[in-house]
Parts: C-alpha cells; structure tokens; sequence
C-alpha cells in the first residue's frame, strides 16, 4: 500500500471525542472512570494508527475501537494484588505471601483500622503512651525476656540493632553464620549498612571459643550469632553455642546477639517436626539481644521482633532509625491477637494457620487427599490420570530447611496437553492456582490447601482438561 493511500485509511480512524461520546451509550462503560478510559482509547488510537502504517489493516471502525479501548480499560482496572491457591506444600511460601494470619488477627486489625484507638496513648493516665506497650508485657510474658519491641520486619530489626550496638566497632561473626536469607538481605552488606564493623572468625565449618577469644579488642562491640535458618553445615562442624557465647561476652564486658530469623514460640519436635532452637531458650540462656520474624514461624503479622535487657531495649528505642522502621498499628493489631493465641499452646497450634499447617500429620494429608482424588476420578474420566502420590511439603521461609514433611498429593497427568501446560493454565486461572510438577504430573499438596480451595481446583481442571480435549 503507498504512503498515500495509508494517510488516506487513517483519516477514517475516530476521534476520542468521537469516542467518548459513542461510549456514553454503551452499558459495559458505566464502571469505567472517565480518566481511564480517554488513555485506553488514546492507546487504542495510537496502537491503530501504527498498525495501518504497517500495512496490517486493522478495523478503524468506531464499535471496533471502541470494543479494544473498554478492553484495554477493564485489564487496568483489574486490582494487581490478588488472592492465590497454595498448592505447592510449601507452608511459609516467600513468594504467595508467607504467613496466613489466624481469624482473631484479621477481626483485630478491622476493629483497630475502622475506628480510633489507643495506639500511643494511656487510658489510665491520659498522657502519650507507647506504641510498643501492645505487645512488650505479652512478649515478656512468653518469651521470659525483660523487654521487648517490634519494628517493620526483621531486616530491620537487625539493622537497628547493630545501629545501635555496635556503629563503628567491630562485630565479631562465625564465618559458618554469614548468611543470604535471600531478596539481597546478606549480614556482611547490613553490617556494612549499619556502620558495624564485620570481624569473621573461625572457618565455613568450624568455629571455636578460642576464635572468637583471641579477635576480641577494645573495639570490639558486639558478639553476634545468625541463626542458620535456611541451610546446614553438615559433616566435621564446630559452632559455639548461645550459652558459651554468654559467658564469654560475661566476662569481657562485651553485648551478645542472636539473629533467629525463623523464631519460633514453640517446641516443634512435639509435632513430629525436628527440634529447632526457641526464642524462649535463646532468651534463657542470657543474651543481650534476640531478633526474630512476626511471619515466618510465629504464624503472624510481617513484624521484626526485639526481645532483650530493659537497658538494651531502650537504647535502640531511642535511635531514630526506630521511628523509620516503625510497626504499624495494623501490624500491632495483628501481632497482639496472634501471640495472646500462644498463651495456650494446644489453641495456638489449632488456631493458627502456619503451626496448623506444620503440625499436620500424614494421616490427615490421607484423609483431605481421597475426596480429592475421588472427585477426580468422577469428573476428569478420560482426560488426565489421576494417582495418590506420597511426596514431602516443605516449610519455606528459610525455615527448617531439610526437613520434609510427609503429605499424600495428588497427582495429576493430563492426556491432551502437558504438565508444564497444565501448570501454567491453572496459574492463569481465577483465582490463580500454583502446585508444582514432579516427573510430568501436576502435583496438588492438600496441606496448603485452605476451606473451598479444593472444590476451585477441581472445577478449575476440569474446566480446563475438558476444553483441551475439545
Ligand atoms: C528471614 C531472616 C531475616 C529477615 O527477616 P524478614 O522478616 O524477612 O525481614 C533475617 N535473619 C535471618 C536469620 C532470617 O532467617
């Protein structure tokens, strides 16, 4: 086609008023707010006007464009943060989300949120309270520490600490402990971030007492140890254990720390899992400072906690990186309601999701696994076998990293498509279902599985193998 009979199609392309106009009688625009759908009909226009100087010879006519524009204006209106299906096993999954918060959380954070609250004030006195008193004497009282505070995660909980524990000295580490917990968080980059100096001792393998002994000088600051949450040192290993640590910061006069990352309220080798070390025995056996997250093992709200001696907790409350990194009363609400549930082990293992989904044993994975798979059989006849298979959840979240947990899947092997197709599909589904693939099946894990999501994935392949088939 010449130049000049391309100029000659684009004079038929409509006008936005034009347009805007037309959709002022159609019925599918009256949601969409004015603003946004003058740009999608200008993008519709633009992407139009150089598809004809292409030669591709789009419809020009105005129903058509207008029908790409409503197109275009629902897809951007469409909310980007949605709800998901776990499927994967994965309890503490990074990327869907992490920790589900218990029913008495999410009824807290409504009460706070709609209304006025005593958030920094007290009632009693009627004078500026402080934030962290929702959440210190509960802490306190589960923990056995002196004090405690939380801040926005714990990232930055670290951060602060060593801020303020140890700027411009050194901070003496195991090489065995210089972790990437991932996303870019790497304790030689915070310490660097923080003004603390790193001091490595010791070997990837083996630490001893006397490494860390003879790197001890007048500037030393800080002792820290990092909970190794998310890989294991196995083999011809040393490590100086919290209490050892203790008595040797004891004796030279110099703060100890524990960054447990996954810190856990609770003893999990009472519900079949290994045992890790408790934020309680980290606080039993004396140190100055612990750190841990609110929505890794707790079960609770994103939050970093501090726990530690009245005088070390007041010192980072009063740097003012705190005020930066501060919770939110969202969070707090959520934070207080989850850790009063721990008061009672027995409810705080029924009611919260994350310890719920832990503590499931293998029998119960059996038991929400068959009407699944009967189900199944029922609906999906010839398009997909469908097997029991015994595989492992995972905890996720950098937690117990080499523990599997035993869990009776189901798996899916679709016949008209693949399972890498199948996988996708589904993820593009609503809501988005995400399972992972083992040996060209797709695997549903019921463990992660919450009220009505097996009935949505059901339907959901059925749905799906059906129209493959067609
Ligand atoms: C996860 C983790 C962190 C970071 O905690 P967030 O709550 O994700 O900010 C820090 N240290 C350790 C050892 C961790 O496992």
């Amino acid at each position: 086609m010449t130049y000049a009979s391309k100029q000659d199609l684009l004079r038929q392309l409509p006008g936005v008023d034009a347009l805007l106009e037309l959709a002022g009688t159609v019925h599918a625009t009256h949601k969409i707010p004015q603003k946004v759908l003058k740009s999608a009909i200008r993008a519709t226009l633009e992407s139009l006007r150089n598809s004809t100087l292409k030669g591709d010879n789009p419809s020009l006519a105005p129903q058509d464009c207008l029908a790409t524009a409503i197109a275009i204006a629902t897809r951007t209106l469409k909310p980007k943060l949605v709800s998901t299906i776990n499927a994967t096993g994965v309890v503490l999954h990074t990327n869907l989300g992490r920790a589900l918060l218990c029913d008495a959380a999410l009824k807290n954070i409504t009460t706070i949120a709609s209304g006025y609250s005593n958030l920094e004030f007290n009632i009693t006195t009627g004078k500026r309270g402080i934030r962290y008193s929702v959440v210190e004497a509960l802490l306190c009282e589960l923990t056995g520490a002196e004090a405690a505070m939380a801040v926005n995660n714990n990232a930055g909980a670290v951060l602060l600490c060593l801020d303020t524990l140890a700027n411009a000295k050194e901070v003496i580490v195991s090489r065995g402990e210089l972790v990437e917990i991932g996303g870019s968080f790497r304790i030689p980059d915070v310490m660097a971030k923080s003004g603390g100096i790193l001091r490595e001792v010791g070997t990837t393998n083996r630490t001893h007492m006397k490494d860390y002994e003879t790197a001890i000088t007048d500037n030393t600051g800080l002792l820290l140890k990092v909970h190794t949450s998310n890989y294991r040192i196995e083999g011809f290993t040393k490590s100086v254990s919290i209490s050892e640590l203790v008595a040797l910061g004891k004796t030279k006069g110099i703060k100890v720390m524990e960054d447990l990352g996954s810190g856990s309220l609770i003893d999990f080798s009472k519900y079949g899992l290994t045992r890790e070390p408790t934020v309680p025995d980290a606080v039993a056996a004396g140190v100055d400072i612990v750190t841990f997250s609110g929505d890794k093992l707790l079960g609770g709200p994103q939050a970093g906690i501090i726990l530690g001696t009245r005088s070390a907790i007041e010192q980072i409350r009063s740097n003012p990186l705190t005020r930066a990194l501060r919770i939110d009363k969202l969070t707090l609400a959520a934070l207080e309601s989850t850790l009063a549930l721990y008061r009672d082990e027995a409810l705080a293992v029924e009611k919260i999701p994350t310890l719920r989904m832990l503590a499931l044993s293998f029998d119960k994975t059996k038991e929400l696994a068959t009407p699944i798979l009967e189900q199944l059989k029922e609906r999906l006849n010839e398009t997909a076998i469908v097997a029991f298979a015994d595989l492992s959840s995972r905890t996720g979240g950098g937690a117990f990293p080499e523990l599997a947990l035993p869990s009776r899947c189901i798996a899916v092997t679709p016949l008209t498509l693949s399972a890498d197709q199948l996988q996708k599909r589904m993820r593009m589904a609503t809501p988005a279902i995400i399972g992972r693939i083992d040996n060209d099946r797709f695997i549903i894990d019921p463990r992660t599985l919450q009220p009505g999501d097996a009935q949505t994935i059901i339907n959901t392949l059925c749905v799906i193998l059906t129209e493959s088939c067609k």
